[in-house]
């Protein structure tokens, strides 16, 4: 049996991932399941997801401890969550990074196949959905389904719920990264740590951060997470505000799930503070005079 365990963020599609690889892998005769882990998720938050494949009929049904490939969708989980628990030691991680594999610290020296998922996913889906292309680099580092069948399994699944257009995109972008992978192995440097938790004063709470948290094996999540999480790391855009176009009608401030836009009063004007800004897009959406783009990078 060949176990999976994917972590992503919350939006990036990590549950798909699971259900599409099942799909791939039933396209050729295997069996195979898929299950999320669901905890209280937000667009941005840590989550899971399973999968099984076997040749044979599967009648496990517990999450997936020792997995023999561990998927991630998003590199700035390396920060907060050990990824490679419990991963066997012939194992091998799929990961989504701009970095080829021996410049990936993952505390273990592993084999890793890496591609650029957000920039493949950025051009072909023009938004950094990165299921489907860690797909392609999951069928190139493992060999676990071929990529035509994981391709049909894409225009199914995608193609079923999004129509056949979106179907044909998202397999083209599995079929963009599974030529762009590279592999090699991780560099097995950084000491793997419980992450220790950081209590802000009440002048830097972020306002989100006063209501209920919830802690899930996905980790702590939810409004509250601000012990543990400062969670820039999350973004992969950040909001950069036009003050000329802004008209301080604060609706950015009412929306911002994590309550990081802050009203400077004496000076009437607007801040975020970056530190708890997960790049979520909703200040931008929201905006009616287009003041908020967002932008990819670090700020
Ligand atoms: S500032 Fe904007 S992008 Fe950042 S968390 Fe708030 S709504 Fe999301
Ligand atoms: S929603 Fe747009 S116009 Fe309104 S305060 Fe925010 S940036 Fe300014």
């Amino acid at each position: 049996m060949f176990e999976l365990r994917f972590h992503g963020r919350g939006g990036q599609g990590a549950v798909m991932a699971a259900q599409t690889i099942a799909e791939a892998a039933v396209i050729e005769g295997n069996y195979a399941v898929a299950f999320p882990f669901f905890g209280a998720e937000r667009r941005g938050a840590p989550v899971l997801a399973f999968a099984r494949i076997d040749s044979k009929k599967i009648y496990s049904k517990t999450q997936v401890y020792t997995p023999d490939c561990v998927v991630v969708l998003d590199d700035s989980l390396l920060d907060t969550i050990d990824v490679v628990a419990g991963l066997k030691p012939d194992g091998l991680v799929v990961i989504n990074s701009r970095d080829k594999p021996d410049d990936i610290d993952l505390g273990k020296v592993i084999k890793t196949g890496a591609v650029d998922a957000t920039s493949v996913a950025l051009e072909i889906l023009k938004a950094p959905i990165t299921n489907t292309a860690i797909l392609g680099a999951l069928a190139k580092s493992t060999g676990i389904v071929k990529i035509e069948s994981l391709e049909e399994a894409i225009k199914r699944r995608f193609g079923e719920k999004l129509g056949a257009s979106i179907g044909e995109r998202n397999a083209l972008a599995a079929r963009t990264a599974y030529e762009r992978t590279v592999i090699g192995k991780s560099r097995g440097v950084k000491k793997l740590e419980a992450k220790k938790q950081w209590l802000p004063s009440y002048q830097e709470l972020p306002v989100g951060g006063v209501l209920v948290e919830g802690r899930t094996e996905a980790g702590l999540i939810g409004p509250g997470s601000f012990v543990e999480n400062k969670v820039f790391g999350w973004a992969t855009f950040r909001p950069v505000r036009d003050k000329e176009k802004c008209t301080m009608c604060l609706l950015c401030w009412f929306y911002c799930p994590e309550g990081t836009i802050v009203r400077i009063s004496d000076k009437g004007d607007l801040m975020t503070n970056y530190d708890y800004c997960k790049g979520c897009g909703i200040c931008a959406n929201e905006c009616p005079v287009d003041a908020i783009k967002m932008v990819r990078g670090k700020t």
